[in-house]
């Protein structure tokens, strides 16, 4: 059987050596998601090219939510751009393959993640780069696994070139709330919301019953003891 790694992926490569012992993930993800994932290559790469596109539209939605904020444009506007560069990447590999982009249904875990988000500011803004932070180092930590996993040599090359970008970007989202609140606060909030993701991973099974980047596959004993 295929073991994943026992502990979520440390943020080495994030900007600050404080973002480096931020720890997000509060469950990894198991070896049943891998095994999975592996076994239907090409359904990932579709949803990939989903969560490239999905990650661009949050880091827009942003933008757009904060109109007068420049610092918080500076950061967005090129991770914006980097998610769909990335997209493009993963859409000319599928053409390659001769794999056609088409709609998915989406694992309710994205939703779920989002109506966690308060209504209220500041605690909107907080909790949305939260979130977005905690997508994108599932990403990454998913991506790790196939990246070292997956049998065919050219997507281990693509999800490994992808990696450092991934872990950069939540990088980005923890450095935006660094700015803007202190650690402690962030910290705590972090730890709700960590421990959040992993129950909507538990429960984020697509209706169709496949696999999908953010579909259901933690740790279970990681789950208790967190
Ligand atoms: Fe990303």
């Amino acid at each position: 059987m295929i073991q994943p790694a026992a502990s979520p992926p440390s943020a080495a490569s994030l900007p600050g050596a404080a973002a480096a012992r931020i720890r997000w993930l509060a469950a990894p993800t198991s070896a049943a998601w891998l095994e999975q994932a592996i076994a239907r290559p090409d359904l990932l790469l579709i949803d990939h090219a989903h969560c490239e596109r999905k990650a661009a539209g949050v880091a827009l939605q942003l933008m757009f939510r904060y109109p007068g904020d420049d610092a918080l444009a500076a950061v967005l506007s090129p991770l914006a751009r980097e998610e769909l560069e990335h997209f493009e990447l993963v859409l000319a590999l599928m053409a390659c393959r001769g794999i056609a982009l088409r709609p998915l249904q989406a694992s309710p875990y994205g939703a779920e993640l989002t109506r966690a988000v308060r209504r209220e500011e500041p605690g909107r803004m907080l909790d949305s780069f939260l979130v977005a932070g905690l997508i994108e180092a599932r990403s990454h930590e998913r991506m790790a696994l196939l990246a070292e996993h997956a049998p065919d040599p050219e997507l281990r090359r693509l999800y490994g070139e992808l990696l450092a970008s991934e872990a950069r970007h939540f990088g980005l989202y923890w450095v935006l709330c660094e700015q803007r609140w202190p650690r402690a606060l962030v910290m705590e909030r972090l730890g709700q919301l960590a421990a959040l993701e992993v129950q909507a991973l538990l429960a984020a099974q697509p209706a169709d019953g496949t696999v999908r980047f953010h579909s259901a596959g933690v740790v279970q004993d990681a789950v208790a003891s967190s």
